[in-house]
């Protein structure tokens, strides 16, 4: 494992231009990329690299605030080996889906304030606007962080034996009326205990009093997802964690609302199943097991 350091420059803001700092901090094509539009250079350095600190220190001095995001990196050896793996998908690719596209929930065991602990009760609904995004892709996710998979690859899942997995029907809403695609919702039985106090790169923006939702990335430190290792003794093949992420706008009325979601944890079993269905946008990272 190794953690990527990545800092974005707003190359017109840069006295003289980004060459101006990249070139006395070492920063060549291979560390620095340039966005089409020539807006923005993408520095992406290991977070041992020295010239990462020279490069926050040309920043400095020219009064340039720099914001470094921190994520780590796996190899496949470690993504086969761990435990669970969080999904994580492609934000730009994300269909619109939740309540306010039809898709019910059970509220009687949810958070009256924020919604986390919501039972989704139907197929889900995205919005059909959003369909192109599914054209050439065998998986994906919604804007809740529910995983679709196509029919086929739904199959794949089922006669694998994979635990902990049912399906559900996934909708195309549109204004006038929906209808069923050849997609499947993957839903997990399973809810993990709280984790443990010793993940990082987590933050709680405005938290509700039921301590359980408005968890969200801290993107300054690399997020890891801890749990003791007691916490895994009932793990099926999916998951979802036991707090809930994202926005709560639960405002007592579902067709109104948006939900906050838990995180979706798969065994490398299923990454392994996902990548032979030739998918892509999605990325793996490994749950740490820790002592408390
Ligand atoms: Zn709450």
């Amino acid at each position: 494992m190794w953690t990527e350091a990545r800092i974005i420059l707003i190359n017109n803001r840069i006295p003289g231009g980004p060459e101006a700092i990249l070139g006395p901090a070492g920063c060549g094509p291979d560390v620095a990329v340039l966005d089409q539009e020539g807006n923005f250079t993408t520095v992406t350095l290991d977070e041992r690299d020295e010239r990462l600190a020279l490069l926050q220190t040309l920043l400095k001095e020219r009064g340039l605030r720099c914001s470094v995001r921190r994520r780590d990196r796996f190899t496949d050896e470690e993504l086969q080996s761990a435990r669970l793996l969080v999904v994580e998908y492609d934000t730009n690719a994300t269909v619109f889906a939740g309540p306010m596209m039809g898709t019910t929930y059970d509220m009687s065991d949810a958070c009256p304030r924020c919604g986390a602990g919501a039972r989704q009760t139907s197929a889900i609904f995205i919005d059909g606007e959003f369909l192109p995004r599914l054209e050439g892709r065998r998986a994906a996710t919604t804007s809740h962080d529910d995983v679709l998979v196509d029919e086929k690859l739904a199959a794949a899942l089922a006669q694998s034996g994979a635990t902990g997995l049912s399906f559900r029907d996934v909708f195309a809403a549109f204004e006038e009326r929906g209808f069923r695609i050849p997609w499947r919702q993957l839903c997990a039985a399973h809810t993990m205990p709280p984790m443990s106090p010793r993940s990082t790169g987590i933050e709680v923006s405005e938290p509700c009093p039921c301590g359980r939702s408005c968890f969200g990335g801290k993107e300054e430190i690399p997020f890891r997802l801890a749990y003791r290792a007691a916490d895994l003794a009932d793990i099926h093949d999916v998951n979802v964690t036991w707090e809930w992420y994202g926005i709560a706008g639960f405002t007592g009325d579902l067709s109104a609302s948006v939900l906050p979601y838990p995180l979706f944890l798969v065994t490398p079993k299923v990454r392994r199943i996902f990548q032979a269905a030739g998918v892509t946008g999605f990325d793996w990272i490994p749950i740490r097991v820790v002592d408390g």
